[in-house]
């Protein structure tokens, strides 16, 4: 399967991890929106949050506790932080294996676009 996300757990494709456990990975995005901008990624394979099925609730839970231990690892959670998942090309999904987005590190502004 041709899936970057997936040379990155491979280690075919370098990426600065930053968190590893036995379901999910988490590296620092190669172009950072934020002073912290990680990505949390599932060893698993799903593509896009419209393939999550309901045995994958817990990985998912699993991926947004890990966030919330980064964001108090790097000192930026009780200020608080965002978490983004994007789902296909509306939602500005460019690499098909979900990633959870952790910004923090600075105020942000709502909406989005
Ligand atoms: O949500 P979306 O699919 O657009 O996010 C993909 C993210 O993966 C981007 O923020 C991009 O900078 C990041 N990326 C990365 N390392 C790569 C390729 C993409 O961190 N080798």
């Amino acid at each position: 399967m041709d899936c970057l996300f997936c040379k990155v757990l491979n280690k075919e494709i370098p990426a600065d991890i930053i968190y590893e456990d036995d379901r999910v990975i988490a590296f620092n995005d190669i172009n950072p929106q934020a002073p912290t901008h990680a990505l949390i990624i599932p060893r698993r394979h799903v593509a896009t949050l419209n393939d999550i099925q309901p045995e994958d609730c817990d990985l998912v839970g699993h991926m947004v506790m890990v966030a919330g231990k980064i964001a108090e690892q790097q000192g930026f959670a009780s200020d608080g932080y965002r978490t983004v998942f994007n789902c296909n090309s509306h939602g500005g999904q460019t690499v098909y294996h979900i990633h959870l987005h952790l910004l923090g590190g600075k105020p942000m502004g709502w909406p989005p676009y």
